[in-house]
């Protein structure tokens, strides 16, 4: 008797952990709900993401089809991404093959949680951007000076010269952004 008594009780218990865990996780999913990531739809809103951000991850396409991704600097304006590096390099090859470049920036990080020891109430608050289009280079000096200009003011105030060398050995390529897309992840997060 004494047995079957602790028997029922255990299982009382057992069945109280699994309503408690079953409403935690209906509490969980109805949290993530009200977290959804959203679609951004506002030219403004996206490139003032583009503009918080210091580096974009440039994906461009190996000769056998894979992809080859590599962060880089760079500048925005005018639904346009200025890029630069040296005169010779991978992706200048690959380039040579195919110039279509997809760029990503991400914004706003912050991790954030419900519960410090429920890994899937973990998440990440931020914002992102993907973006499309092909490179061309800048040959003339002066739209060179002009493109790493617009470059430089990605990262401080101040105004720059360019020795003619230095403007002769730079690469700079120009992709006229073709297809935007912007998301924000967990905005809505309490
Ligand atoms: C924060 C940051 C900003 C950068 N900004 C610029 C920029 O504005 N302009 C610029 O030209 N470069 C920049 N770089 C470097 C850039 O990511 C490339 O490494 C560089 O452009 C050389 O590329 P490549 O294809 O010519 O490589 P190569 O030197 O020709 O490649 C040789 C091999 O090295 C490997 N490799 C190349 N780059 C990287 C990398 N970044 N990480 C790991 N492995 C690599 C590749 O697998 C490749 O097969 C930046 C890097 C960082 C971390």
């Amino acid at each position: 008797m004494q047995k079957s008594g602790f028997k029922l009780t255990f299982f009382e218990i057992r069945l109280k952990h699994i309503i408690l865990y079953h409403r935690f996780f209906i509490h969980l999913s109805t949290k993530t709900k009200s977290m959804r990531t959203s679609i951004i739809t506002e030219k403004i809103e996206i490139e003032d993401i583009i503009n918080q951000c210091d580096v974009c991850f440039v994906g461009i396409t190996e000769a056998d089809g894979t992809p080859y991704v590599f962060p880089m600097n760079f500048g925005y304006s005018n639904g346009e991404i200025i890029l630069h590096s040296a005169p010779e390099g991978k992706h200048l090859n690959l380039l040579a093959l195919n110039n279509k470049i997809c760029a990503t920036f991400c914004s706003e990080r912050k991790l954030v949680y419900q519960h410090p020891d429920v890994a899937c109430s973990y998440s990440m608050l931020a914002k992102s951007v993907i973006c499309k289009g092909s490179v061309t280079f800048i040959d003339d000096l002066n739209e060179k000076m002009e493109a790493l200009n617009i470059t430089m003011k990605n990262y401080t105030d101040r105004s720059f010269k360019y020795s003619k060398p230095a403007l002769i050995n730079v690469k700079v390529w120009r992709v006229k952004v073709e297809e935007m897309t912007a998301k924000a992840f967990g905005q809505n997060f309490k």
